[in-house]
């Protein structure tokens, strides 16, 4: 994802809470001094700036505290602490009226609600209580606030549940929205991945695409349900040792994924039946997993993995099928290409192959001439008389030998040579840069042959191509040899270049 595209790192709220806290303490410390101003008689006023200097620390302490650092229940003290303050403000003021009293705690209810967790304020409710009744207890009219105290508890309890409330239903509008956006980034990030046409590159992005909606890992694993595994082809953010693995296809949330052809939302995938051990290990505890389908069957399926657990709602669930559609397609034009690929091997293939012996045939002589180069050993064979086989044995015999000769070249010839048939009963041998043993070669074609006691021996002419030479104008000097060694007897071998017989 682009760095504009992702969102800022959001400020810690425990910090936010507590410098909301040290806010108000700073503001109550502040009334405490403004209470000090000369109207007040000199000892309450001394009484009110200690009150002052002690909000002020409390504010200062608040502020400077390693709140992310703890728990965010710490944050629950701020609330006694809050009303031990209060009460002191009642005792100096001795006799602070109810309505200054119940602003104070409706301060502190407030920004419990804000800051602490749902009926935290609630359980507070009995210091609340108590916060009021403490100032009366040294002048013993205790009963009588009683009912205030009552009253004012009951009010700011329900003040701070309802903001606790609506401050929850904010933050689930306020991470819904997130997702909302998160999921539409991720879905035009996917479409831009479309400017390619290379399959691979597409499910490859497709798989960082599901990063992007949100989650810690992603997968797709492609299924071959033939050989019954699949493979974790493409994958993002796993352990290194999970890449690549090869799983029998009974196993799995793939093979669940393949059985059951929907998506699946696994939310303890540690303690899942299915799950693979790699996996199991690295933490990754929530699982969307979804069939990538071609032409209706599931060929593969697309993973999300999360260590935290989110409720997967109709839009998110809506991106990830749209992503699986996406890497579908491209695995669909991956396996087509493939198709085609191999239907245009094996067309090209057949079209240069002789059906009898199964070696290449005149067009591949022809391929071969052409890409002869300076140093190669042409070697031209010819079975001789054949034509009475032919006449003897018949065609049929004819043909098997000519088949028998196709094996024992197919065996005879190195790898990095070639044999084919040019026609009738002549074949074509090329040794790579095998100028200087043209001879030697040819020797061990003729005595291999006569090991298999044929029914009748060949004749080889030979010659090496040259520099600036055609393909054709070698094949001529070797038929050349050829006819020589024909002329000289049969049953050897005769190089252009030397008038030698083997
Ligand atoms: P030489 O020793 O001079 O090469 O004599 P030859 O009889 O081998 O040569 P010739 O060219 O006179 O005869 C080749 C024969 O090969 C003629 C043809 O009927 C036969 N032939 C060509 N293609 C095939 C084939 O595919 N199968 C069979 N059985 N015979 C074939
Ligand atoms: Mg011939
Ligand atoms: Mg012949």
């Amino acid at each position: 994802m682009s760095a504009a595209l992702r969102a800022g790192a959001a400020p810690d709220p425990r910090r936010q809470a507590a410098t909301r806290a040290a806010l108000l303490f700073a503001v109550a410390g502040a009334l405490a001094i403004v209470q000090s101003l000369p109207l007040m008689p000199a000892p309450d006023a001394l009484r009110y700036q200690a009150l002052g200097a002690l909000d002020a620390a409390i504010a200062l302490l608040l502020a400077r505290l390693p709140w992310h650092r703890w728990p965010a229940r710490a944050l629950v003290a701020v609330v006694p602490l809050a009303l031990a303050v209060a009460v002191l403000f009642a005792l100096v003021g001795r006799g602070l009226p109810v309505e200054v009293v119940f602003a104070f705690h409706l301060v502190i209810a407030v920004w419990a609600g804000l800051s602490l967790p749902r009926w935290t304020v609630l359980k507070c409710a009995p210091l609340f209580l108590l916060a009021q009744l403490i100032p009366h207890l040294p002048r013993g009219d205790w009963a009588q606030a009683a009912n205030a105290a009552v009253t004012v508890t009951v009010m700011v309890t329900l003040v701070g549940e309802v903001v606790a409330h609506v401050v929850v239903r904010l933050e689930q509008a306020r991470a819904e929205s997130e997702q909302r956006a998160r999921i539409l980034r991720a879905v035009l990030l996917a479409t831009q991945g479309f400017n390619t046409l290379r399959s691979d590159e597409v499910m490859a992005h497709v798989v960082s695409c599901v990063r992007d909606l949100g989650f810690d890992a992603a997968a797709l694993s492609i299924i071959d349900a033939r050989r019954g595994l699949y493979r974790l082809a493409y994958v993002s953010g796993f352990p290194p040792d999970y890449r690549d693995d090869v799983h029998p296809l009974d196993r799995g949330i793939t093979g669940l994924v393949w059985r059951e052809a929907r998506t699946t939302v696994v939310e303890n995938y540690r303690a899942h039946p299915a799950a693979v051990p790699a996996l199991r290990e690295s933490g990754f505890d929530y699982l969307v997993a979804t069939p990538v389908r071609v032409q209706g069957e599931v060929r593969a399926v697309l993973f999300g993995a999360r260590r935290q657990p989110q409720p997967l709602n109709g839009e998110m669930r809506d991106a990830f099928e749209l992503l699986a559609s996406h890497a579908g397609v491209a695995l669909h034009n991956a396996q087509e290409f493939e198709a085609e690929a191999e239907r245009s091997r094996q067309l090209q293939e057949s079209a240069s192959r002789d059906d009898l012996t199964g070696l290449g045939n005149r067009r591949h002589v022809e391929a071969l001439l052409a890409g002869l180069r300076a140093g190669d050993a042409l070697l031209m064979l010819d079975l001789d008389h054949f034509k009475r086989v032919n006449d003897t044995d018949g065609h049929a015999a004819g043909d098997r030998l000519l088949r028998e000769l196709g094996d024992f070249l197919r065996e005879a010839v190195r790898g990095s040579d070639a044999a084919a048939r040019y026609g009738g009963e002549e074949f074509v041998v090329v040794a790579r840069d095998g100028g200087p043993s043209a001879d030697l070669v040819a020797a061990r074609l003729l005595a291999g042959w006569r090991d298999r006691h044929p029914r009748t021996t060949m004749s080889i002419g030979w010659a090496v191509h040259r520099a600036g030479e055609s393909g054709r104008q070698t094949l001529e000097r070797a038929d050349a040899a050829l006819y020589r060694s024909k002329r000289a007897g049969r049953d050897r071998a005769s190089g252009e270049s030397e008038l030698q017989e083997a």
